[in-house]
């Protein structure tokens, strides 16, 4: 309330002194354009207010004054010079006010830039949220905190990604394993299957393991001595041999 009297106060005496013609509160088309652009960041018991200076139309803005309402009762405001941001305090977390400012020009006074507001304690959490930038903890109301930069931790690798040490935000994908050459690792026999592998070339971990075929032993003829070729190939013989036992009887 104390901001109010000040306000009434100071109209008084400007009214006196004969500095402004009407009661500043009265808007005139002639007078400047109300505030531009008006901004309000919840605070802890306190509104920061910010906006942008309008065309003045000819009539130069001399300050500005801010009102603050709460269900349309006024509440509190003052008179301030001509700056483009100011922060109500002492207000009521929780609270819904109505925030109005106007330019008073050395005639007129603007229309009201006006907007609602509600003063909380933010609540920062423990959650990260972050961008391809940085990281930073927010208050349901959109109020950041701790905004940074990551922080790279270890470099990827072949199967690990670089993650901000902070936040945890993958940084950079991990790189994937360099398959090299199939290396033998068990040689096979006629009769065991042999194997082979490939290793990464960058971290040595088996990318892939395969086994490698029974040899085929190479018998008379040319043929496979393996059963049934074996069988076969025996029949083939004992066919051939009683041919020439024949001819030569
Ligand atoms: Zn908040
Ligand atoms: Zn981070
Ligand atoms: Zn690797």
């Amino acid at each position: 309330m104390q901001s109010k009297k000040f306000l009434s106060v100071l109209l008084t005496l400007l009214m006196m002194a004969g500095v402004i013609a009407v009661a500043p509160v009265v808007a005139s088309a002639a007078g400047p354009d109300a505030p531009l652009n008006l901004v309000l960041t919840p605070g802890d018991g306190e509104i920061i207010a910010t906006w942008e200076e309008p065309p003045d139309n000819g009539d130069t803005i001399q300050y500005y004054v801010y009102d603050l309402y709460v269900s349309g009762t006024l509440v509190g405001g003052n008179a301030i010079g001509n700056v483009l941001t100011c922060t109500a305090t002492g207000l009521t977390n929780g609270t819904e006010y109505t925030f109005g400012v106007y330019a008073v020009g050395a005639v007129y006074s603007s229309p009201l830039a006006q907007d609602t507001c509600t003063p909380h304690g933010h609540d920062f959490g423990a959650a990260w949220l972050n961008d391809a930038t940085n990281h930073w903890h927010e208050c349901e109301c959109g109020e950041k905190s701790g905004l940074a930069a990551h922080i790279p931790g270890a470099a990827a690798t072949c199967t690990a990604a670089q993650v901000c040490t902070a936040c945890a935000r993958q940084l950079a994908a991990a790189t994937g394993h360099t398959p090299g050459d199939w290396v033998v690792t068990l040689e096979p026999t006629t009769t065991t299957p042999g194997s082979r592998q490939k290793k990464c070339t960058v971290c040595q971990a088996v990318t892939a393991t395969e086994s490698i075929a029974v040899l085929k032993a190479v018998g008379l003829f040319g043929m496979n001595t393996t059963y049934p070729s074996n069988f076969l190939n025996w029949f083939l013989f004992i066919v051939c041999f009683g041919f020439i036992w024949m001819w030569f009887i």
